[in-house]
C-alpha cells in the first residue's frame, strides 16, 4: 500500500489538521476506493488523538479548542463508505 506521509503545514484548516490527527492516531481511516474518511471506532484510537491534539495543538490553538475539534470532525464521520456497497466492506 502506498502510504504518503505529510507534515502539517501551519496554513491547513483546522478541520484538516484534526483529520490528519485522527489518521494519526488510527481513529479514522480513507476507503481505499472513494477517499471518503470512516470513523474506525476504536476508543483507544480516539484517546491517542485527543492526546495528540492537546500536546501539539496547531499554532495559537489552544490544546481545549483543539480537542474540541477532534471531537466534531470525529462526530462528523460515519463509519462507512456512503460509495461502498455494503456487501463489499473489506475482510
Ligand atoms: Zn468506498
Amino acid at each position: 500500500m502506498l502510504m504518503t506521509r505529510e507534515r502539517r503545514p501551519a496554513t491547513r484548516t483546522m478541520r484538516g489538521w484534526a483529520i490528519d490527527v485522527l489518521q494519526e492516531a488510527g481513529a479514522i481511516r480513507e476507503c481505499e476506493a472513494h477517499g471518503w474518511m470512516q470513523d474506525r471506532a476504536d476508543p483507544h484510537a480516539r484517546e491517542r488523538a485527543f492526546d495528540i491534539a492537546r500536546d501539539d495543538p496547531p499554532a495559537g490553538v489552544s490544546a481545549d479548542a483543539a480537542a474540541a475539534e477532534v471531537h466534531e470532525v470525529l462526530n462528523s464521520i460515519g463509519d462507512t463508505c456512503p460509495e461502498c456497497p455494503p456487501d463489499l466492506k473489506d475482510n
